[in-house]
């Protein structure tokens, strides 16, 4: 099977978007990305990822130079060069919880208008079921190539910290297809990864969209049910880092996601929930809808219960008190900070009159800019620098290595709340801190 020289466009240069075309170029085709972010399109173009992923500038500029991968900002250049287009635009929440579908919208309505010749368009944004279908009416009825035009939707399974390798490498490919002839056009662009053994699913448009967002509310599920327990564990004084444990050593539970803590956050898994939720609702399946609502409730719940315990910790209340806080990022390994659980606290002790300094390997950019408000730390010492309290709320690996003696010395009272619940607690407490581990209390 030809695995080589397919010419791919890829519209949408954000955290999907770009890792997509860099790793479509490392596979062999010749790839023009582009999206209405001038800026964007101008630091991909000089070699630069303008997020944090471990992996993906080298290979960006490995192909610049390769001259496999060019970005442009006219649709128009995508329209004509490529036979295949992947839409990677955002689908963020928009009212009622429900996905913003107004990007996938105008970006396929862009390049509808260029379409002069069959080609096939592959969405691989998030999208609730239902999507793709009135999408692929609406692509022909505005394509000058008409019928010739074909629309199928691949979701994408990567992880942000994991992005270059999971796309280089996906555990399983899922393509929504209403054609035969899309199923022969993918199987020619993903042969590389098809003949190395990763699976191939080809389903219905419905079935593939519904794969990504039930995906993403297993694992939400997961992450809430282990931290229902932690609030069990808190009101009946057990340890919901031991029962994690135990239980995760059970195959069919497995310890993946099963980790206790601040929950989960970032650009999908919280947008998803709702947009599924809404789906199911519409739907008429109320039993999904309220098990999401559950499962989203328990998640903030976490953020809350945080806060209180700073608070407690405080002496009952927030106004004036120093909060160290080490990391901002929804998890490690990324610099992004979209619904970080993290950097909700810290907004929500601001506004109580707590004076919050942040520290995160590589996110501060991004928490500037997403609250002004919050004093920036070069060092988890100049963090730590009088606090009343510290709080662990993204679990770089960075902050298990940290001395616990030496971070004494410089606040002003040996407090830690370890939210993510995978701090040394015994060390730090010889070390003289009183720590308070999140569903240990
Ligand atoms: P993002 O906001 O980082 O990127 C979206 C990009 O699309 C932006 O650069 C924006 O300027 C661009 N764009 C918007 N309208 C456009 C148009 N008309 N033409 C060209 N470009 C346009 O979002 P993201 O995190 O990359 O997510 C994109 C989609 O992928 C979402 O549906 C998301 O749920 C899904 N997804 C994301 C990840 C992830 O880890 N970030 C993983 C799997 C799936």
């Amino acid at each position: 099977m030809e695995t080589t020289g397919q010419r791919l466009s890829v519209i949408g240069i954000g955290y999907l978007g770009l890792t997509h075309a860099v790793c479509m170029a490392e596979i062999g085709h010749d790839v023009l990305a582009t999206d209405i972010d001038s800026e964007k399109v101008a630091k991909a173009s000089a070699g630069e990822a303008f997020f944090y992923e471990p992996g993906l500038e080298p290979l960006l500029r490995k192909h610049l130079e390769s001259g496999r991968l060019r970005f442009t900002s006219a649709i128009a250049d995508a329209a004509e060069f490529a036979h295949v287009h992947f839409l990677c635009v955002g689908t963020p929440q928009g009212t009622d919880g429900r996905a913003d579908l107004s990007y996938v919208r105008s970006a396929l309505d862009s390049l509808a208008g260029y379409l002069s010749s069959g080609c096939l368009i592959v969405g691989k944004s998030t999208v609730p079921p239902g999507t793709a279908r009135p999408l692929a009416e609406r692509v022909r009825a505005l394509a000058p190539a008409g019928d010739e035009v074909e629309l199928a939707w691949s979701p994408e399974f990567l992880r942000e910290g994991f992005a270059v390798a999971d796309s280089l490498r996906p555990d399983r490919l899922v393509f929504g297809v209403s054609s035969e002839r899309a199923v022969v056009r993918l199987r020619e662009v993903f042969a590389p990864q098809l003949d190395n053994g990763v699976p191939g699913l080809f389903m219905d448009l419905e079935t593939a969209e519904l794969v990504k967002i039930s995906a993403n509310a297993f694992l939400a599920v997961k992450i809430s049910y282990i931290n229902a327990m932690a609030e069990v564990c808190e009101a009946v004084g057990a340890d919901v880092g031991k029962l994690a444990q135990a239980l995760g050593y059970d195959e069919r539970i497995g310890s993946r996601f099963l980790g206790p803590g601040l929950g989960f956050g970032g650009g999908c898994l919280p947008k998803d929930l709702r947009s599924f939720r809404a789906a199911a609702r519409e739907l008429g399946v109320g039993s999904v809808a309220d098990l999401l609502s559950t499962v989203d409730e328990i998640n903030l719940g976490r953020r809350t219960r945080v806060i209180e315990l700073a608070r407690k910790s405080a002496g009952g209340s927030l106004a004036g008190k120093r909060v160290a806080v080490l990391g901002v990022a929804f998890k490690p390994g990324t610099d992004d900070v979209r619904d970080s659980p993290s950097l909700d606290v810290c907004g929500r002790m601001s506004e109580e009159g707590a004076i919050v300094t942040v520290h995160d390997p590589v996110a501060m950019p991004n928490a500037a800019r997403a609250n002004p408000v919050l004093r920036c730390a070069a060092s988890v010492r100049e963090a730590a620098e009088g606090a009343d309290v510290v709080l662990h709320l993204t679990e770089w690996a960075d902050y298990r290595a940290i001395d616990p003696a030496a971070l004494g010395a410089v606040v002003s009272r040996r407090v830690l709340i370890d939210a993510r619940c995978v701090l040394d607690a015994p060390s730090w407490r010889e070390a003289g801190w009183d720590v308070t581990v999140l569903g240990q209390s």
